[in-house]
């Protein structure tokens, strides 16, 4: 059976930039492809930084149980489409799901054999500075996801690993030892 990775950890932690630097290293990996019920950001691509639905869209696929897992993330909502899973697992691809905490342990109770890692940052403060400096939210939903932040945080020793994103390169290394090891059974 392929491994399934899952990166959770706090908005702004800088999850995407780690899973791209992942990718670049490990091109044998694959990212699911997200669904979700937020607004495109300029530049985001549907299909590709997420499949972007209504909301009656996304519950109807709720409804007839096509999400692995989904969560309601400030005032959105986002879930993994077994389509995105189930393919890749048949072929043996290794498949990485970048998720909140919610959504990461529904898949934690669904697929225990699941690889979790947790992203945490040095400080709560660098969290606000790079959710600040990143620009894609307003100051009101900066204030929302910093909120969210405290609970999540609060939940970091409930994951396998926990990266400390502080030197990126370091957390970068970190990452792909991680990952290797695990696809190579030596844990
Ligand atoms: P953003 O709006 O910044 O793209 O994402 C907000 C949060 O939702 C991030 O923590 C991101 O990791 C998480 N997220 C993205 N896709 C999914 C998903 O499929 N399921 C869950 N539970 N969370 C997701």
């Amino acid at each position: 059976m392929a491994k399934v990775f899952v990166i959770t950890g706090p908005s702004g932690v800088g999850k995407g930039t780690l899973i791209r630097a992942l990718l670049d290293r490990l091109p044998r990996l694959a990212v699911s492809v997200s669904a979700t019920t937020r607004d495109p950001r300029p530049g985001e691509v549907d299909g590709v930084a997420y499949h972007f639905l209504s909301r009656t869209e996304f519950d109807r696929r709720v409804a007839e149980g096509a999400f692995v897992e989904w969560a309601e993330y400030s005032g959105n909502r986002y879930g993994t489409l077994r389509s995105e899973l189930d393919s890749r697992i048949e072929r043996g691809i290794p498949v990485v799901l970048e998720i909140e905490v919610q959504g990461a342990r529904q898949v934690r109770e669904k697929m225990p054999e699941a690889v979790q890692v947790f992203i945490a940052p040095p400080s709560r403060e660098t969290l606000r500075t790079r959710l600040v400096g990143r620009g894609t939210d307003t100051a009101e939903q900066v204030a929302r996801r910093l909120q969210t932040a405290d609970a999540e945080l609060a939940a970091q020793r409930e994951f396998t690993y926990v990266v400390i994103n502080d030197r990126l390169e370091e957390a970068i290394v970190e990452l792909v030892a991680i990952v290797e090891r695990e696809l190579a059974g030596r844990v």
